[in-house]
């Protein structure tokens, strides 16, 4: 007897934002024999050059939104930063997955951390800062230094500022025009991990092998799998994961990451409501990418297999490598520097154009020892930076 609840290859799922975790989820998909629609308003979004269909209009359009739940049996996103009320618009017609409630508490910090906080889970201490008024008291209970952080919005490190003084504070607070935000303790890290896990309709939840991430410029640069961690630390990241998909009775593919503070702790920092960047590497590493979930988890199936068949390193690779900002006169740079390693497998997302910080691709290198992956991605790593001859 066919199960009406699981949607099977053939059928058509739609996708909020067009971005690169878009494009990534519509080669999983269409890979599976399920058709795309994606919904973005950039006429030359990664994900809609793959798709079989692109609506280009804004995420609050309402005929765009009408076209399609018209359109699509099945409805996720690639980023928070959608507008939580056309996820609930949708779902009146609908499944959407991950929920507008789940994504409406991933996608504002202020309520992510109470969220977290109320629930038990250690996170660096913060305070909420809504008006001007507020700032003092935020930096008497954060101490300082502190990360002011945009409530809304931020990503990839923007939005965000260290302060070493009230004064520092107030000014910080006017220049991200006086909008809702964190203030949080900066704190001592030791290593950052994050956990990628599929959550399914019944309620299981499978995870992915912890990352251990390298930050530069408060952006992803490294992603190292299996993290050099313990193994009782992995376990308590992965588990924290889990529980707060459970409370969020989310349907998806959830990141969380994780700081490890100096003195061993492991804190949440934030979740994602989406694949993540640290993910990446499982669709070379791993027998289910985290795209390949997503796929699953929106159309009511089983998850696939999360084993990590090799170590893996993963390396993002930002506009900077282009010329920075040179707008149409940037270069990509001499792909054979990646290529003529057999360990190393090159992903670009189609963007055409370059900029300092924006995230145009990646690769993975895998290899039997993780210390040999790194080795080889921090060779390729090196020769980019280099200036062609
Ligand atoms: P986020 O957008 O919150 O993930 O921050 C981006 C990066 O900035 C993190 O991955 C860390 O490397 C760094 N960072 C964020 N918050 C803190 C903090 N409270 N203390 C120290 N470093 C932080």
């Amino acid at each position: 007897m066919s199960d009406v609840t699981k949607i099977l290859p053939g059928a058509t799922l739609g996708i909020l934002g067009g971005g690169q975790l878009g494009r990534m989820f519509v080669v999983a998909a269409r890979t599976m024999g399920y058709q795309v629609t994606v919904l973005d308003p950039d006429p030359n979004s990664p994900a809609a050059q793959l798709a079989n269909a692109h609506i280009c209009a804004d995420y609050t359009d309402q005929n765009a939104l009408d076209q399609l739940a018209a359109t699509c049996v099945a409805v996720t996103t690639e980023f928070e930063n959608v507008p939580a009320t056309s996820l609930e618009y949708l779902a009146k017609f609908i499944p959407v997955r991950p929920s507008a409630t789940a994504v409406a508490i991933t996608q504002d910090r202020i309520r992510e951390k109470h969220f977290l906080q109320s629930s038990g889970f250690k996170t660096a201490r913060f305070a909420s800062i809504e008006n001007s008024q507020q700032i003092e008291p935020a930096v008497k209970h954060a101490g300082l230094p502190a990360l002011l952080k945009l409530s809304r919005s931020g990503y990839d490190g923007k939005g965000q500022k260290i302060v070493h003084t009230l004064l520092e504070a107030q000014q910080a607070f006017q220049d991200f025009g006086a909008q809702p935000a964190v203030l949080e303790e900066l704190v001592a890290i030791q290593t950052e991990i994050s956990v990628v896990i599929m959550r399914g309709v019944n309620g299981s939840s499978v995870a992915y092998s912890p990352s251990e991430n390298v930050h530069r410029n408060g952006i992803l640069d490294i992603g190292i799998v299996p993290a050099r961690i313990s193994h009782a630390l992995a376990e308590s990241a992965i588990q924290a994961a889990q529980n707060i998909a459970e409370l969020l009775e989310y349907c998806g593919v959830l990141a969380v990451e994780f700081f490890l503070t100096q003195s061993g702790e492991l804190l949440v920092n934030e979740i994602a409501p989406r694949p993540h960047n640290s993910g990446h590497y499982t669709l070379d590493a791993c027998t289910t990418s985290q795209f390949e979930q997503q796929v699953r988890s929106l159309c009511g199936l089983p998850p696939g297999d999360v084993s990590l068949c090799r170590p893996s390193v993963m390396v993002n690779l930002l506009g900077d490598l282009w010329g920075g900002d040179l707008g149409s006169e940037n270069r990509p740079p001499d792909w054979l520097k990646v290529l003529r390693y057999r360990q190393a497998k090159l992903h670009l997302y189609g963007k055409s154009e370059a900029r300092a910080g924006r995230k145009m691709g990646h690769y993975t290198c895998v290899a039997e020892r993780v210390e040999d992956a790194l080795s080889v991605a921090l060779k390729i790593q090196q020769s980019l930076m280099m200036p062609p001859i």
